[in-house]
């Protein structure tokens, strides 16, 4: 069977290598995909909203298998597109998608089935919010109902700053009719985890668990990232608090996306706080999150492309995993996330593959045979150990021989997990 990504960060590469490992695939596509993904995939020029191309050329290839990336697309249609046209592809419709799509229809689903969330209002009217904020004080989150590309948070310690984040997103519009509506939410305060879970026909399939680091330097400090790094499993979490993650949050919500007519397929991703009173939702993401992608699916030894046409079919094995533990550093260029400098050389990587480490291209381009940087967030280097402190130790030790100049990233990915 062929396959078919779409998309083209380092989530995506993680993608493409687990189908090219999977043997029950003959050819790897992806869409647009970039230059670091050349060893492993054919690029296609499409982009992930070219439905009707996209469309056209699975058809074309006969390909078995298309699998979406990224939460544009899925938001927009494509697999709706794709079933219309008899296509195989692996992903939430667009009613489905809404859970990540709309903060406001993910919030409502949840009050609805008692699924523990953050205390919330949403609201169009700045000066009704404004009241709120004053009413219930801070720290509080504001968040853009729409799709804001991992940008539409703010979690305001002050109340000027929950004031100024309303004015900004209703009033000056910061993030289009993505921040017409805002949600407003109680401020949970615990460790952070990721739950992603193999979702189709009611059936649920959890992966590892697995911890992102959204600030850009060391000590969670300096403004909020796509996230520059990861780590899985997450051994200091306490099993309760998965199994109450499992049977509360993520079965439910499955059960209630069946209920409400908007039956889920694909991955669903839930961002999960350990509060004091257990863990609690604060956000759904209806596909793989980017980075923590990079370091669950290389532990995956099942073939990937089987598994999920079994799932489909309705007949799914039971998915096995490895046993260790992986992490993962992203390699950012300097100024991210604000604005970068593009072009500039990266070292040579063929060291870091000799160390036994996997390197995935989020933002490069082509010089030669070296790389480029084409973006903020430019590779991740993912590697594997029996436990965290042997995984961090192989990353930092290659990671710290080589010069990084106009790139940085943080020394510190799952330092917490290792106390
Ligand atoms: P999100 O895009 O919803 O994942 O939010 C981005 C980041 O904001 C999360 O990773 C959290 O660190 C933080 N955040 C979101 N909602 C809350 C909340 N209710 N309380 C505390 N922190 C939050």
């Amino acid at each position: 069977m062929d396959v078919l990504v779409i998309g083209s960060g380092g989530r995506e590469h993680a993608l493409v290598r687990q189908f090219a490992k999977s043997p029950s695939v003959g050819k790897v596509y992806v869409a647009p995909g970039n230059d670091g993904m050349r060893d492993d995939a054919e690029i296609i020029p499409l982009g992930v909203m070219e439905f009707g191309k996209l469309a056209e050329f699975a058809e074309a290839k006969n390909i078995g298998l298309t699998f979406v990336g990224p939460e544009q697309p899925l938001a927009g249609g494509i697999v709706d597109h794709f079933r219309q046209a008899g296509l195989r592809i692996f992903g939430p419709d667009k009613a489905a998608a809404q859970l990540e799509g709309s903060k406001a229809f993910a919030k409502e689903l949840m009050k609805k089935y008692n699924i523990p969330t953050a205390k919330y209002e949403t609201f169009t009217d700045a000066e009704e919010a404004k009241a709120y904020i004053r009413e219930q004080g801070a720290p509080i989150v504001i968040k853009a109902d729409g799709l804001a590309a991992g940008k539409g948070v703010v979690v305001a310690m002050t109340r000027d700053e929950a004031l100024e984040a309303v004015d900004d997103m209703i009033g000056g519009r910061k993030f289009g009719d993505s921040s017409a509506r805002v949600v407003i939410e109680e401020f949970l305060d615990g460790e952070e985890f990721s739950y992603m879970s193999f979702v189709h026909g009611g059936k649920i399939f959890p992966m590892p668990m697995s911890q992102d680091h959204k600030r850009a330097f060391d000590n969670d400090e300096g403004p909020n990232t796509g996230g520059m790094g990861a780590y899985s499993p997450v051994p200091h979490l306490p099993e309760e608090a998965v199994r109450t993650a499992h049977e509360q949050i993520v079965e439910a919500t499955v059960r209630a996306m069946d209920a409400e007519g908007t039956p889920f397929t694909g991955i669903l991703y839930a961002g999960l706080i350990l509060t004091e009173d257990g863990p609690k939702t604060i956000e759904f993401n209806a596909r793989f999150g980017d980075p923590e992608t990079q370091v669950i699916l290389p532990q995956l030894k099942s073939d990937l492309a089987k598994f999920l046409v079994g799932l489909l079919d309705g007949n799914p094995a039971e998915p096995e995993w490895e046993e260790g533990a992986r992490l993962g550093v992203v390699i950012a260029a300097d100024g991210y996330p604000g604005d970068v400098q593009k072009g500039n050389l990266l070292p040579d990587l063929k060291p870091l593959e000799a160390a036994g480490l996997d390197v995935f291209h989020a933002g490069t381009q082509a010089k030669g045979d070296r790389y480029a940087g084409n973006g903020g967030r430019v590779i991740l280097v993912s590697a594997e150990g029996e436990s965290l402190q042997e995984a961090s130790k192989k990353a930092y030790t290659a990671l710290d021989s080589m010069e990084w100049n106009g790139f940085f990233y943080r020394s510190d990915i799952g330092k917490r997990a290792m106390k």
